[in-house]
């Protein structure tokens, strides 16, 4: 058996097409568009590297990205200057901090700092209380595009067991809040999980979000799971992800590849919700 492989870029073209739409409709019934400012504090390059990513897809659906670079020595207090000003600004609708920050800023002071309804990336504890609730205003992008592959392909969430390796605050945590919300049971794994082959071979649905190479092989995966791999890991030049992809596709029914598998999601997420930010607003005011 060979698995289906999800097609992560070619869904994710749609939602952008979807949205470039939205937004062209949007600035036709109200002369408004989405503004998103992305906030790249210092000179990361793999950070540098996402927000072009990010900012690019931007100007391909209508949206004004403007990009605030400062340096990576700046202080605590001014950084929570320049957020508070763009908080203020009607003309941005949505703000994104680019993450991991350098080591003297203290990481949940400045997501706080960002007003919730300006919050895309659905970081602040606003916003992840909402979602602990099952009222979200905006999902983390990953996950949200991870529950929207498993839509788009038809897969069945309600009552599948669903195992999530990973407990982050930006992947782990919120996918597997998703998946309960939708009637999965879901059990969530961790590098101190004692049995992991045992607990990845009862999912149906198996997300992988871990950042370690190739970690879930074809023998901890159950016969025609669905099988999510979120992992970005640079090996020898190369991207791949948490899942050896070439004992997986052997025994999964359906398999997101990497690259092009989930990461594409996560940017067309980020548009969608800064869409939603806008729309949001208008409804407000
Ligand atoms: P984190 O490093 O924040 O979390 C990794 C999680 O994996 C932790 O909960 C950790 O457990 C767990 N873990 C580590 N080793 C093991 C192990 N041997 N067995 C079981 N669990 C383990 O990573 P992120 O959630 O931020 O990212 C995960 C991966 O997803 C990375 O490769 C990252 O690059 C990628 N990513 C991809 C995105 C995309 O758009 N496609 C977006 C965001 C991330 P513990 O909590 O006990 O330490």
């Amino acid at each position: 058996m060979s698995a289906r492989i999800i097609d992560g870029k070619k869904i994710a073209a749609g939602i952008r097409e979807e949205v470039r739409e939205q937004i062209l409709r949007l600035h036709e019934e109200t002369g408004r568009v989405p503004g998103l400012a992305a906030v790249l504090v210092g000179e990361d390059p793999a950070s540098a590297t996402y927000v072009r990513t990010k900012t690019r897809a931007c100007q391909e659906v209508g949206i004004a990205s403007r990009g605030i670079t400062p340096p990576g020595d700046i202080a605590q207090s001014e950084l929570l200057q320049i957020i508070h000003e763009l908080n203020l600004d009607p003309a941005i609708h949505g703000i994104l901090v680019q993450l991991p920050l350098p080591k003297h800023l203290h990481e949940r002071v400045v997501l706080e700092a960002v007003d919730t309804r300006k919050d895309v990336d659905g970081f602040t504890f606003a916003n992840v209380g909402r979602l602990v609730e099952g009222q979200p205003l905006f999902v983390p992008c990953t996950p949200a595009g991870i529950l929207e592959l498993l839509d788009r392909e038809g897969v069945a969430i309600k009552g599948k067991h669903a195992v999530v390796v990973g407990r982050s605050e930006i992947v782990g945590k919120p996918v597997a809040f998703l998946l309960l919300h939708r009637h999965a049971t879901v059990t969530i794994c961790h590098s101190r999980t004692s049995d992991l082959t045992a607990e990845t071979r009862r999912a149906d649905i198996l997300v992988a979000a871990v950042g370690r190479p190739r970690l879930i092989t074809g023998d901890m995966i159950k016969p025609g799971a669905v099988v999510v791999d979120v992992g970005i890991n640079r090996v020898d030049g190369k991207l791949v992800g948490d899942v050896d992809f070439e004992s997986a596709v052997q025994v999964a029914s359906a398999i997101t590849p990497v690259p092009g598998g989930v990461g594409p999601m996560t940017v067309a997420m980020l548009l969608r919700n800064t869409l939603r930010a806008l729309e949001q607003s208008i409804r407000d005011s």
